[in-house]
C-alpha cells in the first residue's frame, strides 16, 4: 500500500495529517541495540530513517474503509489547533487533513463510524474541531468507538488505574479537547475484547501500550489485516519484538503482546497496518527461526 489497498471486498485508503523526523532510535527504543541495528537497518534507510539527522521517520495517518455498507474511519491523527505541553512537535497543527480527507470522494458527514486504537494524543485529535470556540464532532453523524478500558485509564476523573507520570504529561489536554467533547454529544460507545462491528471487522484486546488498546482484524474473502495502531511504531519492532517505545505505559506487557500479534500476523499471513510506519505503511511479517522479517512491499 501507498494510499490504498484491498482486503477482499474491503476497499481502505490512507489519509496522511503528519510526516517527518521524529527522535534519533536511540532515544525512542526502550532496549535499543546499537549494533543490532546496524544490522537491519540498512534497507530501512530512507523510508523508515534518515541517516543524516539519525531519526525515525514517522507519519501520522488515518485508515478510512469501505466495508460492510460502512464507511469507518480507524484512528485520528493529532489534530488541528490543540495545546500539546507535552508533546510540542503534535501541539498547534494547522495541516491539511481534512482537504485530504475530502479529497476520498466521501464527506465528514457520511461516516458511520469513527474507532480510536487507544486513547493517546495522536489517534484522537480529528475526533474534534474547534467551531467558535468550542470542540466539535468532526464527524457529525458518526458513533465514536473508545475502548472502555481506556477510557477510565485516560479520564482524569477516573476512579481505577492511573496513567505513568510520563504518560499523564504527554496526554495531558487530550482527554478534554478531544474525548470528553464525544461522550458529551452522546456520540461515544464504549466498546472491548471481541466486539464485532460488522460481518468483517472485529476488534480485539491488545494491552501494553496502554491498557484498553484495540487492534482491528479486517477479514474478507479470506483475506486479513490487522491495524494494529501503536502495537509496533516500527518496521525495526519487527526485527526486534522487545524494543519498546517510550509510550509504553506498561513496558511488560506491551512485549508480550507485540510478539503475540507478529506471531498472529506471521502464522495467517496478515498484512500488518501499523499507525505510523513510513515508506509502504504496512507490511507482512515473514518468520526466520526464532525471528520474524518485515516484508515491506506494496
Ligand atoms: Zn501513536
Amino acid at each position: 500500500m501507498v494510499d490504498a489497498l484491498h482486503v477482499g471486498d474491503v476497499r481502505v485508503r490512507r489519509v496522511e495529517e503528519w510526516q517527518g523526523n521524529f527522535l534519533p532510535p536511540s532515544a525512542f527504543f526502550v532496549g535499543f541495540d546499537e549494533a543490532d541495528f546496524r544490522r537491519v537497518v540498512e534497507p530501512l534507510t530512507p523510508d523508515y530513517y534518515s541517516p543524516d539527522v539519525d531519526s525515525i521517520y514517522a507519519f501520522l495517518q488515518s485508515w478510512l474503509l469501505e466495508v460492510d455498507g460502512l464507511r469507518v474511519l480507524f484512528d485520528t491523527g493529532a489534530g488541528n489547533d490543540k495545546d500539546r505541553p507535552g508533546i510540542p512537535i503534535f501541539g498547534n497543527l494547522s495541516t491539511p487533513f481534512m482537504e485530504r480527507f475530502a479529497a476520498t470522494g466521501i464527506r465528514a458527514e457520511q461516516v458511520d463510524v469513527v474507532i480510536c486504537s487507544h486513547l493517546h494524543i495522536d489517534h484522537v485529535g480529528w475526533n474534534t474541531r474547534l467551531d467558535a470556540g468550542r470542540w466539535v464532532p468532526t464527524f457529525p453523524n458518526a458513533r465514536y468507538l473508545f475502548s472502555a478500558v481506556d477510557r477510565e485509564y485516560w479520564d482524569p476523573a477516573g476512579a481505577g488505574a492511573r496513567p505513568t507520570e510520563g504518560g499523564a504529561f504527554v496526554n495531558s489536554g487530550v482527554f478534554e479537547d478531544s474525548v470528553q467533547p464525544l461522550l458529551d454529544a452522546g456520540r461515544a460507545e464504549l466498546i472491548g475484547d471481541g466486539y464485532r462491528l460488522s460481518e468483517s471487522i472485529t476488534l480485539q484486546a491488545v494491552p501494553g501500550h496502554t491498557p484498553g488498546h484495540l487492534a482491528m482484524n479486517v477479514r474478507s474473502r479470506g483475506e486479513e489485516a490487522i491495524f494494529v495502531g501503536d502495537v509496533l511504531h516500527h518496521p525495526l519492532q519487527v526485527h526486534y519484538p522487545h524494543w519498546n517505545s517510550p509510550y509504553c505505559e506498561d513496558q511488560p506487557q506491551a512485549r508480550v503482546t507485540r510478539r503475540r500479534i507478529l506471531d498472529e500476523a506471521a502464522d495467517r499471513e496478515a498484512l500488518l497496518v501499523p499507525a505510523h510506519f513510513g515508506g509502504v505503511h504496512c507490511c507482512r511479517v515473514r518468520r526466520d527461526g526464532e525471528h520474524f522479517i518485515p516484508v515491506l512491499e506494496s
